[in-house]
């Protein structure tokens, strides 16, 4: 696991997240197909916020367990909490200083959040299989 830095366009928020990149997730659901973003999930003591906490601003819809959060200056989707697991952070891997998409080697994960319930329930299965 490395520590990357991540940061939103105008620079206002300013994250540290350690995490191993080598699987990313993609989503279908409404909001993440429109902002494209690639992401990987993280526990609370992986992610520290280092600057701009007053910066973000949130959005919610539909169940409003998802926590959409964007710098209120450029609009830029750094970081949220998912709907599966709020207590958790989900990452914007785009958004990382440190890591280039371009060329760095990883696999990219498909979650179906169109069919979010259905999808939700494949992957728990696939977990418990796993253990
Ligand atoms: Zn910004």
């Amino acid at each position: 696991m490395k520590t990357y830095n991540g940061s939103c366009h105008c620079g206002a928020v300013k994250f540290e997240v350690d995490a191993e990149l080598s699987y990313l997730e993609r989503c279908t659901c409404s909001i993440c197909s429109k902002k494209g973003a690639l992401f990987v999930r993280v526990p609370p003591d992986q992610f520290r916020q280092t600057q701009g906490e007053d910066d973000l601003t949130l959005y919610q819809f539909n169940t409003e367990l998802a926590k959409h959060l964007f710098c209120k200056r450029c609009g830029i989707h750094t970081f949220g909490h998912p709907r599966s697991a709020p207590e958790l952070f989900l990452i914007n891997v785009r958004c990382l200083d440190d890591f280039d998409l371009e060329t760095e080697q990883y696999e990219v994960k498909l979650f179906d959040g169109r069919n979010w319930e259905a999808s939700f329930k494949a992957r728990q299965e696939a977990a418990e299989r796993a253990e």
